[in-house]
């Protein structure tokens, strides 16, 4: 592969995707693509994940430069409004509800959720296959991958919508790890002050 290594990381984002059929457990490499974000902040005190090396942003970027259907920026009510809020919302209420039924199922409360959803609520009309069997798996395990994995589908195809719709990295305008890394970066700076 020519040019920049880190031109092909969107590489990364479609092997997440395609692990999760091979077996669901390797969702849990999300963690790792929420995690690393932070780790850049506190080190570089700078969105290096964001300006270098995101291999969402870079699935975005290759799958729709030049080709997003109007080439605008999105409408201001999204990218500068309330939209990264609303984004933010939902995501810290998708973490609670993947922490707290993880927990329950762990505590054998209620079944493990072998379900792809989409939005939380909308289950994708077909099962997963899974085509390495990895036995011995704990059920709150599986269940904790589903969500995983149904949090990253969610946000890279509306960021996919977005891209198509409008510029290739909308979706970085009201990213929730963005916004989280903004509000900490503020914090870190009036610290300095
Ligand atoms: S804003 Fe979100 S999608 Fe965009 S580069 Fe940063 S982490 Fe990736």
């Amino acid at each position: 592969m020519k040019g920049n290594w880190r031109d092909n990381l969107y590489i990364v984002t479609i092997l997440f995707f395609i692990l999760g059929f091979v077996n669901i457990i390797f969702a849990w490499l999300g963690f790792v693509c929420m995690i690393l974000p932070f780790v850049f902040l506190a080190k570089d005190k700078k969105k290096t994940w964001c300006q270098r090396y995101c291999p969402r942003a870079g699935l975005f970027r290759k799958v729709f430069n030049g080709r997003s259907l109007t080439g605008k920026a999105a409408p201001s009510w999204l990218t500068k409004g309330r939209g990264k809020w609303i984004v933010l919302t939902y995501f810290m209420i998708n973490l609670f509800i993947l922490t707290m039924s993880t927990v329950m199922v762990f505590k054998g409360r209620r079944e493990a959720m072998e379900t792809v959803r989409f939005l939380i609520a909308f289950k994708l009309p077909w099962d997963m296959p899974q085509l390495l069997n990895i036995g011995g798996l704990p059920n709150w395990a599986i269940h904790l991958s589903y969500r995983m994995y149904s949090m990253m589908l969610t946000t890279t195809v509306l960021g996919l919508i977005l891209a198509w719709l409008f510029l290739p990295r909308t979706w970085c305008t009201i990213c929730p790890i963005s916004t989280i890394s903004d509000i900490s970066l503020k914090k870190m700076n009036n610290k300095k002050q």
